[in-house]
């Protein structure tokens, strides 16, 4: 183990990396060529790879996942990422880290009853579909809709360079479902048999073993309970997922640049010029320390937001600084590693034409480095925190009887214990709560007026509380703006210290 992966990774982690090493010389590496040539995987690769559990390792148990840590994904994506075809590590991630972590992360128990545990077995192969023709980087302008018709949804619309699209048995749909922009999105699973679905096998300039599809959508039924979360709360769902894609893609750039790097340096060992081997030559020797150099620095910065992301911290800026700098990097890798090749680097029969061609998607694919600019941009210029956008997104349609029925599972028992305390709260047009906590239980009922009896009275408007509640508003701002008022602020202070914070 070298001295950075020593910071991140167990003894057991680098017996997976081995482990899986193996496994991948002896099922992938002797077969790429054919693959490469026939513009797919073959459908039997996804159940050796589901039969080893490579794609439940941070999925739930009983669904047949593993529960493992982030990781075992990270060491998945590098070993796939260093068997030199882009198209079969993006045919093989796009499964468990497009399809199959929206499946994890929004879909119904119903639906995950139904597609996770085949999903995980690799005996149903997903994708995940939101460009479109006229939409790519702008997401919300999507123009596919779905329209409710009693228990069903009619889709209509066209999607465009998928991954898996053409031979997936499922995919995650984005389509309108109402005409008001970002907000109007909705997550739908779309199985790949469905009657009016059309779908063709793009040809492209590299990653040629993974199928790219345009796919069209002429009156595709589908039952309303193939809604992945909440209906028109799919922008948000894409946001979220976006982070780990954009890490997979980074990671990615950065093990393909160390193989091709590796393998560079193989042949500059071999290769002779003017009685000498050309790893002899200074001006070479330099370009490749500082490709090595460029490498190591992006990967330690990557680990790093790999730490933040499995330790759940939110890490959106830094993963699209990671995804920007590990594709652009691996460009410069491949256009000087070639360089070193002379023209040998130029025929098919070396490997370093495959992974010039297959670096180039790197910068576009995920979000293009345009767009991370725009993101890092918009954090580090104009202050835009997503994370406030996003939980106030999250908690746009939440109602104030919605959130007060939070309560009692928040209720931190221990603080509660021995405490009676009586809280109405006094909104706009009389409507009036009574909060009760009494023997560690909170009763909640509304009253039709004001009372003189009760410990605190709380006066505000539900828009306020739902504010301070949800972290759209600072508390603080509030009261000394006096937004709210409160009747006793001690026992204020001992009210909000009963609850746990409201996450959605
Ligand atoms: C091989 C392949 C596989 C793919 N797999 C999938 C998949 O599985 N699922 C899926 O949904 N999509 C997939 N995509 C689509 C991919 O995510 C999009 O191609 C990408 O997001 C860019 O969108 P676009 O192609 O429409 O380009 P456009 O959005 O049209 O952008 C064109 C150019 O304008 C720039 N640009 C756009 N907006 C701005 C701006 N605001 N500021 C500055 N520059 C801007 C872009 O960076 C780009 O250089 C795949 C694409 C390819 C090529």
């Amino acid at each position: 183990m070298n001295s950075l992966e020593s910071y991140y990774l167990t003894e057991e982690h680098e017996l997976f990396r081995k482990s899986l090493r193996e496994f991948l010389d002896k099922e992938v590496v002797p077969f790429v060529d054919q693959w490469e040539e026939d513009a797919r995987l073959p459908k039997e690769l996804f159940k050796k790879f589901g039969d080893m559990g490579y794609f439940g390792m941070t999925q739930e148990e009983k669904y047949g996942g593993s529960n493992l840590d982030f990781w075992y994904d990270v060491i998945f994506i590098e070993e796939v990422s260093k068997s030199n075809s882009g198209g079969f590590g993006a045919s093989i991630s796009a499964h468990p880290y497009l399809s199959l972590s929206h499946l994890k992360h929004e879909a119904s128990d119903f639906l995950k009853e139904k597609y996770l545990p085949k999903a995980i077995a690799g005996e149903l192969v997903g994708a995940l579909a939101i460009t479109e023709p006229h939409a790519g980087s702008d997401v919300a302008g999507i123009k596919t809709t779905a329209v409710r018709q009693g228990d069903k949804y009619i889709i209509n619309g066209s999607k465009c360079f998928i991954t898996n699209g053409v031979f997936c048995d499922y995919m995650i749909v984005a389509c309108k479902t109402a005409s008001t922009g970002s907000s109007g999105i909705s997550m739908i699973l779309v199985e790949g048999n469905s009657k009016g679905l059309s779908r063709n096998n793009l040809k492209k300039l590299g990653w040629k073993a993974s199928d790219t599809a345009e796919i069209a959508f002429d009156n595709v039924e589908v039952p309303v309970e193939n809604l992945l979360g909440e209906e028109n709360k799919g922008f948000y769902y894409i946001m979220q997922r976006f982070e780990l894609e954009r890490l997979t893609l980074a990671l990615g750039a950065i093990a393909s640049s160390e193989w091709a790097l590796e393998y560079t340096l193989q042949y500059m060992n071999e290769r002779k010029a003017f009685g000498k081997t050309i790893n002899k030559f200074q001006v070479l020797r330099h370009k490749m320390a500082q490709l090595s150099a460029e490498i190591e620095s992006v990967k330690t910065f990557t680990y790093h937001v790999c730490k933040m992301h499995a330790d759940k911290n939110y890490c959106v800026k830094e993963a699209s600084m990671s995804k920007y700098l590990a594709t652009e990097l691996s460009d410069k890798v491949a256009y000087q590693c070639l360089q070193m090749f002379g023209g040998y680097g130029y025929m098919e029969e070396y490997k370093m034409a495959r992974f010039f061609r297959d670096s180039r998607l790197g910068t576009i694919g995920g979000g293009s480095s345009e767009i991370m600019c725009e993101i890092i941009a918009k954090m580090v210029i104009d202050d835009v925190n997503y994370q406030a956008q996003e939980s106030r997104a999250r908690n746009q349609d939440i109602s104030i009887e919605e959130l007060f029925t939070t309560l009692p599972s928040r209720l931190k028992k221990e603080k509660a214990n021995g405490i009676e305390l009586n809280v109405l709260f006094e909104f706009e047009n009389n409507i009036f709560y009574l909060i009760e906590i009494m023997n560690q239980e909170v009763i909640l009922s509304t009253v039709d007026r004001q009372m003189s009896t009760v410990d605190l009275t709380i006066t505000t408007t539900t828009e306020t509380y739902i504010g301070v509640e949800t972290g759209k508003l600072n508390p603080q701002e509030v009261f000394m703006s006096g937004k709210i008022q409160v009747s006793d602020l001690g026992k204020m202070m001992q009210f909000g210290g009963l609850f746990k914070k409201y996450t959605n």
